[in-house]
């Protein structure tokens, strides 16, 4: 047996376990927190229908999978920072310094992420790639990497490729992969937690809700962005009814709570 099979597969183990426990404390913390809270959440649920029966085991096991592969391309991402191709140091930044790198990455995967989607619902892509993701029409926080492989691929080749051509500081790559996660299961938790008016609010409307996304799932060829309203804005793809079903989800978040009735 090769000498390089054993540390190889310990590092494979290790950085699977990194991101299976990144995707079990948010989807299940996101579960655990509806579920608790569910007096204050039942009122924001965004669709009638429910998850359909084995929408949550079949989102949990492509996920896996997913898990899988963001494991290599964390190897792939180290390998390529031990050899000198991509810079990613380990000193702590000046807070100017993380805050700009942070804003940077995220609104760079934000593109990234819009053309990308925008390119898997094509007829070529759509069927491969994407079909998997879009068998949760109504999804819960377990669909947040229930991809089929090539789109898992194209999810997790971002960071290195963002990294071949902006240094970073480890610290702010490991917010932006926090962020995204909570981000990802807020958007697929089938729950609208924003209060009313917050998508057309000037300090809030350019950050998506989880109605954007929902829509996405429920409808189709809408709301192909992530992070922000912009890209859809500019391309014309905003679902055309983004805000009555957002503002039929949300409830106020102190008072009037109880009384709302579920809609949309
Ligand atoms: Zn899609
Ligand atoms: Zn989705």
């Amino acid at each position: 047996m090769p000498h390089w099979i054993v540390p190889l597969a310990a590092h494979g183990a290790h950085s699977f376990a990194v991101e299976l426990a990144r995707y079990l404390a948010a989807a299940g913390g996101m579960t655990a927190i509806l579920w608790a809270g569910a007096r204050w959440t039942a009122a924001r649920r965004i669709q009638k229908r429910a998850p359909a029966k084995g929408d949550r085991a079949r989102e949990f096991g492509h996920s896996m999978l997913s898990v899988g592969i963001f494991a290599l391309w964390s190897i792939v991402t180290l390998a390529m920072n031990q050899a000198g191709i991509i810079h990613m140091g380990f000193a702590l930044p000046a807070w100017w310094q993380a805050a700009l790198e942070f804003v940077a990455i995220v609104v760079v995967h934000d593109a990234y992420f819009y053309w990308m989607h925008r390119g898997l619902h094509t007829r070529a892509m759509f069927r491969r790639a994407h079909l998997t993701h879009h068998k949760s029409r109504t999804p819960t926080p377990w669909a947040a990497y229930s991809f089929a492989p090539i789109e898992g691929v194209l999810e997790g080749m971002f960071l290195p490729l963002f990294l071949l051509f902006v240094p970073m500081h480890a610290v702010v790559v490991l917010a932006f992969l926090l962020h995204q996660i909570g981000r990802n299961v807020l958007g697929h938790s089938g729950h609208e937690l924003m209060p009313p008016g917050f998508t057309r609010f000037p300090l809030t409307a350019w950050l998506t809700t989880a109605t954007h996304h929902d829509l996405h799932h429920s409808g189709g060829g809408h709301n192909f962005g992530l992070y922000f309203t912009w890209w859809d804005r500019w391309m014309g793809t905003e679902h055309p009814r983004y805000h009555a079903h957002f503002e039929a989800a949300a409830v106020p978040w102190f008072g009037m709570g109880k009384t709302k009735r579920l809609q949309a």
